[in-house]
């Protein structure tokens, strides 16, 4: 592919302190830039044998641009923390904010309208409409949103964003008439419909080859050098260690946050 830009306009010029800065620097008043802020997030899923504490007390800021792999174990609270950034479910307690959007004060009309146009979610199953073909999967978030007014424009952007991901030629075929990695290939560009400014991405190469999952990642990669800011959901060490940043989760708590290389634009670091 000879260029690589998904998005309305140019990439953007990406502005962004180094989170790995602040931690030195507490009797400093950083400007509160974050574009992900969680502060005090707790959610408490009820079951009749009481209640399972799946986040306790999270706080995290993710700057525009970042590439955040999240890891640990199997029911470390990964999806749930992925969820609350996105929308998909609501703290029980504490405050989550997007941009300027305090999520956790919306309505749910109001959170699922903000996600249609604002995030791209992409699950390791795909989860792609099987009566609808490759390009009306990738329209109907368009569809929903009214961002792209006619039938016509929103064909064309699908078909645009399906050669982005270079499956431009499945777009007329159902979704299990095409392989695995061509789902998910065909999610991501779902995901990009209304050009949002950030991925949140749960196991995505969870159900992938490894050449699948090397492919589907350097999508990740070139969104992230065009400026999208992307949580992705890792079980794949080789994978976490090639973002730009890794927090670790274990038990509902952050056990680890580290940075692996400069942001785009920053000089690599140590
Ligand atoms: P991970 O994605 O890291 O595997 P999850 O976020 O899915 O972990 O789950 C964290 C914890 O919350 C687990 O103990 C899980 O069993 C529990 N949990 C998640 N969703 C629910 C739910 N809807 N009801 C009850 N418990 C849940
Ligand atoms: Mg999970």
């Amino acid at each position: 592919m000879s260029e690589w830009s998904m998005g309305r306009g140019k990439p953007k010029q990406i502005r962004h302190p180094q989170h790995r800065a602040q931690a030195g620097a507490a009797s400093i008043e950083m400007p509160d830039r974050a574009f992900i802020k969680l502060e005090r997030v707790e959610k408490a899923y009820p079951t009749p044998a009481g209640d399972v504490c799946a986040l306790k007390g999270i706080d995290l800021e993710v700057w525009e641009g970042e590439f955040v792999g999240i890891v640990g174990k199997s029911g470390a609270g990964k999806s749930t923390l992925v969820n609350m950034v996105a929308g998909i479910d609501k703290p029980t307690s504490g405050r989550v904010r997007v941009g300027t959007r305090a999520i956790h004060e919306m309505s749910e009309d109001q959170v699922a309208r903000w996600r249609g146009r604002n995030v791209g979610v992409i699950f390791q199953f795909f989860q792609l409409l099987p009566m609808l073909t490759v390009a009306q999967n990738v329209m109907l978030p368009m569809d929903f949103a009214g961002v792209y007014n006619s039938p016509k424009e929103r064909r064309e952007r699908a078909l645009y964003l399906l050669e982005q991901v270079e499956i431009a030629e499945q777009a007329d075929k159902l979704p299990s008439a095409v392989s695995g990695g061509q789902r998910q290939r065909v999610a991501i560009a779902r995901a990009l419909a209304n050009d949002p400014a950030f991925l949140a991405a749960d196991e995505p190469t969870g159900n992938l080859d490894s050449r699948t999952t090397e492919a589907v990642f350097s999508v990740f990669e070139k969104l992230v050098d065009e400026g999208k800011t992307i949580l992705m959901v890792t079980h794949d060490m080789d994978l976490a260690s090639r973002v730009t940043r890794t927090v670790h989760l274990a038990d509902g708590e952050f056990v680890g946050d580290r940075a692996h290389r400069g942001l785009p634009g920053e000089a690599a670091h140590a």
